[in-house]
This record gives C-alpha cells, sequence and structure tokens, in this order.
C-alpha cells in the first residue's frame, strides 16, 4: 500500500460540485488501496477576495494580520472536503496548519516551511480515515498563522509528501504542463515528462501551474510530482529528476510573468557602498528583487551631478504586490544615495525561455532577440542563466511574445 497526496487547486474546489467530484476522487483512491492525504487551497477567487478586503482599507496592511486573513480561505475548503468525504460514506478529518503542525519562519505573506509534523496524519490514516489538509498556511515558533506565498499550496503538498514519504498528485485547471501557457498559446503542447531544474525555472518565471517553492522542495526530497487535470482521467505532466526526463532539447518552455514591477534610481552616486546599501535596505524588508541592471558609465561620457560627482542609473524588479513597501524603502534611502528622480513602472511583463539543451547551443539568445525585433517588440531588459534567457517588454506585448518565441522555437504543435 502507498500513500499518494491530491492536492486540488482552487478551481478544482471552485464549487460544492467541484469539491464532491475531488472527494469521490480521493475516496477512489483510498479503495484502490492507498493511504490518501488531500490537500485543498480555497475555493477559486477567495484568496483574491479577502486580500482586497484588507487593501480596501489601508494601502500596506499588517502582515501579520494579512496571513491571518488569507488563511481562513483554505479553513473552509478543508472543512467542506471533510464534509464531502464523509457525505460520501468516507471517513475524513480536516487539519489547518497549526493542528498538525506545520511549523514555518515569520516572514508573513511568504513563509517557509521549516519542519512537519505528520503524527496526526499518521494517527488519522491508521484510523482509516483521509487526511484533509489546508494548504497555503503554517504557523510560526510564536503560533502566529503564517502564509507561503500565492500558489502555496503546491508547496504544502509536495512538503507533506516529503514528510510522509508519498508521491504527490496536483490537480488543476490544465491537463499538466505545457510547453507555454495553453490558455494563451493555442498551439502549446503538454510535456511528458519534465526536469526539475526546467520546471524550477519555468515556475520561477511566471508559469504557475506549479509554486517554485514546490518545485524546490521536490527536487530537494526527489517526490515525483504529477501535475494533471481534475476534470479528466488522462495523464499528465511527470516532474522527475534529469536523468528521468526526455531528451533535453534547446527550449522545453516559454513563460510569461505579469508579477513584476521595474524600479529606476535616476542619478545615484558611482561609488563603493551605494548598490549594497540600496539592496540591503530592501533585503531587510524582506523584498526579494528579480532583475538587476546598473549602467556602467564609460570613459569620458559619464553623467556627472551639479558638483561634478560621477553618476550611475540603477533599475531593478520586485514583484508587483512588494511595489507598495519597495516605494517606502526608496523614498527612505534615495537621498542618502545621491539618487535625482525615482521612477517606477508596472506597464511590462518578463518573457523568458528555458530548456537544458541551452547549455550545449550557441545562439540561442541571439535568435531570441531577432524573433521578438521580427515583431517590432523592444526589449527593455534582459537576464541570463545557463539554463534560461528572460526580457523585459511592455505588457501591451505580452501574449504577442509568448506566441512568437513558442512558434519560432518550434515548440508547437505539428498541426
Ligand atoms: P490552481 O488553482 O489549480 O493552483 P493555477 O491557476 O495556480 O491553478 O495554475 C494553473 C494555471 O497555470 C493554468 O490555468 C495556466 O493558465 C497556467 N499556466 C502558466 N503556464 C503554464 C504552463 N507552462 N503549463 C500549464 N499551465 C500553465
Ligand atoms: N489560495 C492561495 C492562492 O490563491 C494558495 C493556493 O491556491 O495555492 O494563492
Ligand atoms: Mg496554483
Amino acid at each position: 500500500m502507498s500513500l499518494i497526496v491530491q492536492k486540488f487547486g482552487g478551481t478544482s474546489v471552485g464549487s460544492i460540485e467541484r469539491i464532491q467530484r475531488a472527494a469521490a476522487r480521493a475516496l477512489a483512491t483510498q479503495q484502490a488501496g492507498h493511504d490518501v492525504v488531500v490537500i485543498v487551497s480555497a475555493m477559486a477567487g477567495e484568496t483574491n477576495r479577502l486580500l482586497k478586503l484588507a487593501s480596501d482599507i489601508a494601502p500596506v496592511p499588517d502582515a501579520r494580520e494579512m496571513d491571518a486573513l488569507a488563511a481562513t480561505g483554505e479553513q473552509v475548503s478543508a472543512a467542506l472536503m471533510a464534509i464531502a468525504i464523509q457525505a460520501q460514506g468516507g471517513k475524513a478529518r480536516s487539519f489547518l496548519g497549526h493542528q498538525l503542525k506545520i511549523l514555518t519562519d515569520s516572514a508573513y505573506t511568504k513563509a517557509r516551511i521549516k519542519a512537519i509534523d505528520a503524527q496526526r496524519l499518521h494517527e488519522a490514516l491508521g484510523e482509516g480515515k483521509i487526511a484533509v489538509v489546508a494548504g497555503f498556511q503554517g504557523v510560526d515558533d510564536a503560533g502566529n498563522i503564517t502564509t507561503l506565498g500565492r500558489g502555496g499550496s503546491d508547496t504544502s503538498a509536495v512538503a507533506i509528501a516529503a514528510a510522509v514519504g508519498g508521491e504527490c498528485e496536483i490537480y488543476t485547471d490544465v491537463d499538466g504542463v505545457y510547453t507555454t501557457d495553453p490558455n494563451i498559446c493555442k498551439t502549446a503542447r503538454k510535456i511528458e515528462r519534465i526536469s526539475y531544474e526546467e520546471m524550477l525555472e519555468l515556475a520561477s518565471l511566471g508559469a504557475k501551474v506549479l509554486q517554485i517553492r514546490s518545485v524546490e522542495v521536490a527536487m530537494k526530497y526527489g517526490v515525483p510530482v504529477h501535475v494533471r487535470s481534475s476534470f479528466s482521467d488522462v495523464p499528465g505532466t511527470w516532474v522527475v529528476g534529469e536523468e528521468q526526463s526526455l531528451e533535453s532539447v534547446t527550449v522545453t518552455g516559454v513563460a510569461l510573468d505579469r508579477n513584476e514591477a521595474r524600479v529606476m534610481l535616476v542619478g545615484v552616486d558611482d561609488k563603493p557602498g551605494v548598490v549594497a546599501q540600496i539592496f540591503s535596505a530592501l533585503a531587510e524588508e524582506n523584498i526579494s528583487v528579480d532583475m538587476i541592471i546598473q549602467n556602467a558609465p564609460s570613459y569620458g561620457l559619464e553623467a556627472r551631478g551639479s558638483s561634478g560627482e560621477v553618476k550611475a542609473d540603477v533599475t531593478f524588479t520586485v514583484g508587483k504586490a512588494d511595489l507598495p513597501r519597495a516605494k517606502l524603502v526608496m523614498e527612505k534611502i534615495a537621498s542618502g544615495v545621491g539618487a535625482v528622480g525615482i521612477r517606477y513602472e508596472e506597464d511590462i511583463v518578463k518573457v523568458s525561455i528555458v530548456g537544458l539543451g541551452m547549455r550545449a547551443h550557441a545562439g540561442v539568445a541571439a535568435r531570441m532577440f531577432q524573433l521578438l525585433a521580427a515583431e517590432g517588440i523592444n526589449i527593455q531588459a534582459i537576464s541570463t542563466s545557463e539554463i534560461k534567457i528572460s526580457c523585459l517588454v511592455s505588457t501591451k506585448y505580452a501574449e504577442l511574445a509568448v506566441r512568437v518565441l513558442h512558434d519560432g522555437f518550434g515548440l508547437g504543435n505539428k498541426a
């Protein structure tokens, strides 16, 4: 008998009928002879609704209270799921993060799991029950409710699978991981098997089908993850180790991230310690930074301040949700780093290509830039790693850029 962790995302528990359907699936899995742990998200739209209630009251609500608020969404679906399983003749018990417990650090709204006490899960399973766990939430050392960041129920599921030694099924509204978001690009193709490394990049670059931390945890503990549809029985995508993934094509997928905002500090002093000061101030507020660009003044062409000092521009991106707090930080430090101006830009998206095969192929970046240029899409910033290239472009080109890259790199379904 094996243990299977089944996670149902927001759409898959978006109505009473869907909760009943998910409950039936969990029961059928148990009847096939498995121990079953179910992880649930909040019902579709609920987390957004809760967060909006808070932001209607205060522009930057207290993070601890935001977590206390947001965690209620999953509490509702966990209880309803347990009731649905019981109503279908099964045995079930729901658990909140603190009841298990899922111990996290205290970084509200983006907490990391430190440990999971699986004893109560094992007790429930030993009594023939399906254990239903509220995803997305945990508890810190001091007993405060924490949440794991948007999409965090994926991470709850994989972490619980790692803790109890099971495999993990992620039930969602698409039937697997595609070469790009199938809701944007009609020619997107389902990938049968994808390596943890590539999935990690796709997730961190905006493919929200799995939360990035869930992939990190899966990779660290070697948890096989099966991403599949809650509306059908067709096999989905297996996320597995590199050696088990399919041949490494140059580009495996294209991702789009609409959640970044750009901050530009104009004319900061070009001297040691300035950049450290800017990013330390952001780190102190637990604001993660993605792209960073500092222009290096070239000889004879330096920009100079009023007293002749050399000036530079520092541009970086942060999550849109962090922008209000990043603004407060920038306003505090701007004069200390000699900035003559600050600009904020939310009308941008990041489009990226990912593939293990890039390690061995030259010219991939050039091809990406040519494809975008051919459509008249201006690239506002670029960042690269061994297996990905990202470009910042204007929001109006988001979907066009995805399609052009997807089809330009030959990822589409051959009709
Ligand atoms: P859930 O609520 O089940 O967690 P999410 O909305 O978080 O579901 O994630 C599923 C969505 O991820 C899909 O509806 C799809 O629009 C989006 N998505 C983005 N990139 C991809 C991709 N490469 N493959 C599959 N889905 C993707
Ligand atoms: N309900 C949370 C969210 O919408 C967590 C999740 O669904 O995974 O982000
Ligand atoms: Mg999700």
